[in-house]
């Protein structure tokens, strides 16, 4: 993130808001360290090496998963895949090289002298939020942390998806291609960003009046969303934060 600097930015800030919302991937840190690509990479070896799906289809589930359910992992729940949550999580993130990831003074000197609350809202693991804020050295720097766990239960992950009848895996690929054709979505038992679920959910664990609230995301959806439940939100990128 890029910075602004003053007292009376913070003055104004505080009097606006009383909580600051964060997401933690490319918008605690950014994009240029590289991890959202070995993240990516790491999901489509899990789908391949853990779900037996063929390497040649990976690259445009995960694309399709992606635009319909928020995240892959909550798209493969909903086509009918079963797996351990945990261990979707430590394959994703294990070998993620966090090295790459340093102390980011300013940016925690600026957090810990506003006098507003701080909550981070990912849809990442605790694990994997944990290791980069200790990373970042910001791990003293928010009042909790919302992650997957906090909106799903790690351990239903080999549960049957509502209305799953037989064992097989919905076409997600035919569908995207005729979306219109009559056949319905699969709903994701996975509650996450960018649905408003995940939002109202973060909005009453957290106790956050959404008016009184600004949220900083990198994706533009997930930023879409927040403004729907009326948050004031920043769209951190690699050029510049804009405020939406
Ligand atoms: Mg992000």
């Amino acid at each position: 993130m890029e910075y602004g600097d003053g007292d009376q930015q913070h003055n104004g800030l505080s009097q606006k808001y009383d909580c600051l919302l964060f997401d933690v991937d490319d918008t605690l840190y950014p994009l240029s360290s590289g991890l959202a690509p070995k993240v990516a990479n790491n999901i489509q070896d899990y789908m391949t090496e853990k779900l037996g799906i063929m390497e040649n289809k990976v690259q445009e589930l995960c694309l399709s998963l992606y635009k319909y359910y928020g995240t892959t992992l909550a798209g493969l729940r909903a086509i009918g895949y079963k797996f351990d949550y945990n261990d979707f999580h430590s394959f994703v993130h294990g070998r993620l090289p966090y090295d790459t990831l340093k102390p980011d003074p300013v940016l925690r000197n600026l957090l810990q002298s506003l006098p507003i609350r701080k909550v981070v809202f990912t849809n990442a693991d605790k694990a994997h939020a944990d290791k980069v804020l200790n990373r970042l050295g910001l791990e003293d720097c928010f009042e909790q942390i919302l992650c997957f766990e906090t909106l799903n239960d790690s351990t239903k992950g080999n549960d049957a998806v509502e209305d799953e009848e037989a064992a097989e895996v919905f076409d997600i690929n035919e569908y995207s291609a005729a979306p219109n054709a009559g056949i319905s979505l699969p709903k994701s038992p996975v509650v996450c960003k960018p649905f408003e679920e995940a939002f109202e959910e973060v909005f009453k664990i957290a106790s956050i009046n959404p008016n009184r609230t600004l949220f900083f995301d990198d994706s533009l959806r997930n930023i879409q969303t927040g403004k729907r439940m009326g948050l004031h939100t920043v769209r951190v990128s690699n050029d510049r934060n804009v405020l939406l």
